[in-house]
């Protein structure tokens, strides 16, 4: 990616979105606009210096008046969270379909070089997730497709139009699929959270509390990867960069258990709480991994933080939030110049 040329990250009051816009700026890349439909002060990372910029890209106008001059676009715009939210709104993820069209609608018009799109594990069949020892889903995979229900079609369709503006219109798109990232800087409650960021926030609960319980969504027995922020965005930087013109996998291919999970979280809070499962929450697939042979082979790249080192931060991050809001103001760094 050039220096010159202005950037646009949509979605970049979000988790992804912030930690993207804070790497662009370290390399120097800094004619940048950033987009979402929350209040300002409610983004994970806000940069003065850039230009931020409250808009639904849902609606055409906004995502042509955003993309009038861009020369890239990343797409990190979706209206989505973890398993307790899309099992439940699952009109409302489908409805991101209209940021995916009208964003690429624009940015064709507007003569854009490059444009990512952020998909996701969710575009793999449910029939080869149904087991905790479950083989890593390859690119491959994704057809003959039964994606996860709403979400996942959504993402699996916008993929295909990325494909398809590509091949008749020729705009260059790139796909990454995410598998489950987490790290400082992202959502930790209110319902949109994903499993890292619920279970240090309910470990840090009970800690605070002193209430010796956790609440387990399922038996724990349930796997899942995570990769960490800082290999996410790297991934993110060379997936855009390349030709690879298909998706390709972007995760972690290190497979744990959710009660793996909670070990590591109570090590590093230093406690051993109760374990409540409750069987009746929303707990998705069985089991879900990633299949890093493509990404390796074409672009070298494999995951570098242990679940447990990127967990460390994470934890801090979310505590000192939680320790801010009960003195009744944000703690951490949310809203400072990123992290
Ligand atoms: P996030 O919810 O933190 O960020 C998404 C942002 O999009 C939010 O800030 C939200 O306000 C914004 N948004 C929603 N609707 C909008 C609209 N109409 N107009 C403008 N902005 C809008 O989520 P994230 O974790 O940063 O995810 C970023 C992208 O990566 C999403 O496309 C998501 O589906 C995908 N993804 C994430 C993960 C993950 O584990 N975090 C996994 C797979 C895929």
């Amino acid at each position: 990616m050039d220096k010159a040329g202005k950037i646009l990250v949509a979605g970049g009051g979000g988790f992804i979105g912030g930690h993207l816009v804070a790497e662009l700026l370290r390399r120097g890349n800094t004619d940048l606009r950033v987009v979402d439909c929350k209040p300002i002060s409610e983004w994970h990372q806000v940069f003065r210096e850039i230009e931020n910029v409250r808009a639904d890209l849902r609606k055409m106008d906004a995502c042509r008046a955003v993309t009038r001059d861009a020369r890239y676009v990343f797409n990190l715009a979706a209206d989505m969270g973890g398993m307790g939210f899309i099992e439940s709104h699952k009109a409302e993820c489908m409805l991101s379909v209209l940021i995916s069209t009208h964003l690429l609608i624009a940015a064709r018009e507007a003569s854009v070089e490059r444009f990512f799109y952020s998909s996701s594990a969710c575009v793999y069949p449910t029939e080869k997730q149904t087991t905790a020892a479950v083989a890593p889903l390859r690119e491959s995979d994704a057809y003959p497709a039964m994606p996860e229900d709403g979400y996942g079609w959504e993402k699996l369709f916008s993929e295909r139009m990325c494909r398809h503006f590509r091949e008749d219109y020729g705009l260059e798109t790139r796909v990454a699929r995410y598998h489950n990232v987490y790290g400082p800087a992202g959502t930790y409650d209110g319902g949109r959270e994903k499993a890292p960021a619920a279970i240090c926030r309910k470990v840090i609960a009970a800690k605070l509390s002193g209430v010796d319980e956790i609440e387990i969504w399922g038996d724990g027995n349930q796997t899942r990867s995570f990769m960490y922020i800082s290999d996410c965005i790297i991934g993110t930087r060379l997936i855009f960069d390349s030709n690879e013109i298909e998706p390709l996998n972007l995760g972690s291919d290190r497979l744990v258990t959710i009660n793996q999970l909670v070990d590591i979280v109570e090590a590093i809070a230093g406690v051993k709480l109760k374990r409540i499962y409750n069987l009746a929450a929303p707990k998705g697939v069985r089991g879900r991994n990633s299949d890093n042979t493509l990404i390796g082979e074409r672009l070298g790249w494999k995951p570098s933080v242990s679940l447990e080192r990127g967990l460390e931060p994470t934890y801090r991050w979310i505590h000192d939030q939680m320790v801010g809001e009960s003195k009744g103001h944000r703690g951490g760094s949310r809203g400072d110049r990123g992290i």
